[in-house]
C-alpha cells in the first residue's frame, strides 16, 4: 500500500529520524520526539484507533513557510524557527 507524503512524519528512532506514517508514528511511536518532514518543527500526532484510522499531524508551534499547514502557508518552503535536528 502506497503511502502518501500527507500521511507521514519523522520520528526520532535510535537517535535518528525516519520517515513513518502517522498511523504508526501515533500507535507506536507516543513519546517519541517527532517533527514535520517538511519544515521540521515538531508536532504531535492526533487521532483514534477507529477503524478507519484518521490521524493527523499537529505542528505544535504554527508556522507560515511549511506547506503541511495550508490555512497558513505562504506558498514558499521556509525552515521552522524551532527546527529539530
Ligand atoms: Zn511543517
Amino acid at each position: 500500500m502506497a503511502i502518501s507524503d500527507k500521511a507521514t512524519c519523522e520520528v526520532r528512532i535510535d537517535g535518528a529520524w525516519r520517515l513513518v506514517p502517522l498511523t504508526e508514528a501515533h500507535a507506536q511511536h507516543r513519546s517519541a520526539e517527532k517533527r514535520c518532514p517538511a519544515c521540521h518543527g515538531r508536532v504531535n500526532t492526533q487521532g483514534s484507533y477507529a477503524a478507519q484510522g484518521t490521524v493527523a499531524m499537529a505542528h505544535r508551534r504554527l508556522h507560515d513557510g511549511c506547506p503541511r499547514i495550508p490555512r497558513s502557508f505562504t506558498g514558499k518552503l521556509t525552515p521552522h524557527p524551532q527546527a529539530l535536528d
